[in-house]
């Protein structure tokens, strides 16, 4: 991505605050001209007061003098706070915008990018951003306004001295350039390992239990102190070039004051200037050197920031692959099958994870997935919500092809349990009624009883209003996934999806367990995966995947007499 792609678009992040950003460019340039005003006052002061004696002007000299500071007070106050309101506003939306965006992107790309880098562009680039078009408003309108009446006020005193002045100037350029592209590099490996440094704290704090378990704190303290002292070395690096830019453009400034000194003081001995005029000069002189070290500054504040743009807009451009069409339908209840035809699925080029998969389940029918893992039983199951798309062939219900419908009709009609319970730090009551947020206490309840919940949730401190931790830390691996079954029960979705729901409970509670999702299952189209083939005995049909493929089905009664992989499966379980 190119500046000049980065521009138009940050524009129009800008652009809602237009009316906000040109109050604050009129304050801006009021300041600018009253600080200009400021340096013409020490003519009057020093020619009417100290040379010519005039007695009016000493009360009306201060007098001007604060009603200068109290007017460009009041500019400065105005624009300075419009100017944080817009830059506020502006970091608030694309923070919105850039979660709304990673909220639709499809599961892919978060396997492909680390959590803690997507944070931390979420976070700490876009402060980045803020950063620039704040200051770079500030720089442009007010510094460059500044200069120009401060010019103006130089060259209207003696043209001849200010053209002696400026002649140092392409020397206090250099630095600007110079610095500014050198900033940028450095900015960029700044901010990448920042993102590092934030993903190896997301890993390390939710896997803490791990790294203790592993004893490997010590190598994760070592890796974490590279990674830090990698920061270290870019930030001195980047010190090293900024604190010298300062310094440099105050020597080379010296030149040009210097020369005005001579020739100046040397005008105002022959009689050609009044000491009034020089030291408005010079004054004058040396408040150009402030815009002028603004610029500096923000070159490298816009170097930065556009290097954080690219890291943030290209981050907008990942298109969701998932998308809805525009002419999307609404799905209605699903009436008679969910239909795979020749679906085939990859999730990189090389390997098909799904080779041809042909099944059509009727409403009502309980469809068990088994096979040895990695078969591909949850990439197929996944594909029913379209949490990917297939790479070929269709997935139909009822006849239309599930990229024909609305996302959320589609996804509306499915509840699913996972095996990785996904539990958040909240209530229990609203880990339960997630996605059914309106429902009722006694509906949440109902549901928790169904997932033979309630006993334990009963037990916990304050009931369904405990607070379970992170990842629900604060429950054990059967509570949690009890907890998400209660979850599915109370979305009373039509189609019912359960990967290895029943993985983590033990024996006893899992048959409870499997008892109520038989009852959930009446009436619903279930496909149901499970390692336990005890679970699946009462399925209405079996298929048993393997590689990709369907390579058995029936039911279990049908199965086991043919002597395939389901009774070599079933045989491993049961060592009879
Ligand atoms: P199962 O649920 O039967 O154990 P999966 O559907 O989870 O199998 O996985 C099938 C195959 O797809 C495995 O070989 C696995 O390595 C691969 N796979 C699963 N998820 C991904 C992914 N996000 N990216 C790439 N490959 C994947
Ligand atoms: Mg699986």
């Amino acid at each position: 991505m190119t500046d000049r792609e980065i521009v138009p678009k940050l524009y129009e992040m800008v652009r809602p605050y237009r009316g906000l950003l040109l109050l604050a460019m009129l304050g801006m340039v009021a300041v600018a001209g009253l600080s200009a005003a400021q340096a013409y006052m020490m003519k009057p002061l020093i020619d009417e007061i100290f040379i010519k004696k005039d007695r009016l002007m000493l009360t009306l000299v201060p007098v001007a003098l604060i009603l200068l500071f109290v007017v460009k007070g009041a500019c400065y106050y105005s624009y300075s706070f419009l100017l944080s309101k817009v830059g506020q506003a502006v970091v608030r939306d694309m923070r919105l915008k850039l979660y709304s965006h990673t909220q639709n992107l499809p599961l892919s790309f978060f396997y492909r990018t680390p959590t803690g880098e997507l944070i931390s562009r979420i976070v700490s680039d876009v402060a980045l951003v803020q950063g620039m078009v704040s200051n770079v408003l500030v720089s442009v309108l007010k510094d460059s306004a500044m200069a120009v009446f401060l010019l103006g006020v130089i060259f209207f005193h003696d043209w001849q001295l200010a053209l002696i002045a400026l002649f140092s100037l392409p020397l206090l350029i250099l630095p600007i350039v110079r610095f500014g592209r050198k900033h940028r590099k450095l900015s960029t490996s700044s901010q990448e390992i920042t993102a590092e440094v934030s993903n190896i704290l997301y890993e390390t704090i939710t896997g803490n239990r791990i790294v203790k378990a592993f004893c490997m704190e010590e190598h994760e303290k070592g890796r974490f102190g590279q990674v830090l002292e990698r920061l270290f070395n870019v930030f001195l690096r980047d010190v090293r070039v900024s604190a010298l830019s300062h310094p440099l453009m105050e020597i080379f400034a010296s030149f040009g004051i210097a020369g005005v000194m001579w020739y100046g003081g040397f005008q105002v001995l022959n009689g050609h200037s009044t000491p009034g005029t020089f030291f408005s000069f010079i004054t004058a002189l040396i408040m150009l050197y402030e815009p002028l070290k603004g610029a500096s500054k923000i070159n490298s504040t816009v170097q930065r920031g556009f290097a954080a743009s690219v890291r943030v807009f290209s981050m907008l451009e990942v298109r969701p692959d998932i998308e809805e069409k525009p002419s999307a339908r609404v799905l209605p209840a699903v009436s008679r099958e969910i239909e795979f035809r020749e679906v085939r699925f990859r999730y990189d080029a090389d390997n098909e994870v799904l080779a041809g998969i042909n099944l059509r389940v009727r409403v009502g029918e309980v469809l068990a997935i088994v096979g040895s893992s990695g078969g591909g039983k949850t990439t197929m199951v996944n594909l029913i919500p379209r949490f990917c798309d297939v790479s070929d062939g269709a997935i139909l219900v009822d006849g239309v092809d599930i990229r024909e419908v609305t996302l959320h009709s589609l996804r509306h009609q499915i509840a699913m349990v996972t095996q990785q319970t996904i539990l958040f730090n909240d209530t229990v009551r609203n880990n339960i009624a997630y996605g059914s947020l309106h429902a009722s206490m006694e509906e949440i309840e109902a549901a928790a009883a169904a997932a033979h919940a309630l006993d334990f949730i009963r037990q916990l401190p304050q009931g369904f209003d405990t607070v379970i931790g992170e990842s629900g830390a604060r429950l054990s691996g059967g509570e949690r996934q009890r907890i998400s079954i209660a979850r599915a029960i109370l979305k009373n979705a039509p189609i019912l999806i359960l990967d290895e729901a029943t993985s983590a409970l033990d024996t006893e509670s899992e048959r409870l367990v499997q008892r109520a999702l038989e009852n959930l299952m009446q009436n619903r189209t279930t496909f149901v995966i499970a390692h336990r083939l005890s679970t699946v005995r009462n399925a209405d049909r079996i298929i048993v995947l393997q590689k990709g493929r369907i390579v058995e089905q029936g039911t279990h009664d049908q199965l086991l007499p043919r002597n395939g992989v389901y009774k070599h499966l079933y045989d491993m379980q049961f060592q009879k």
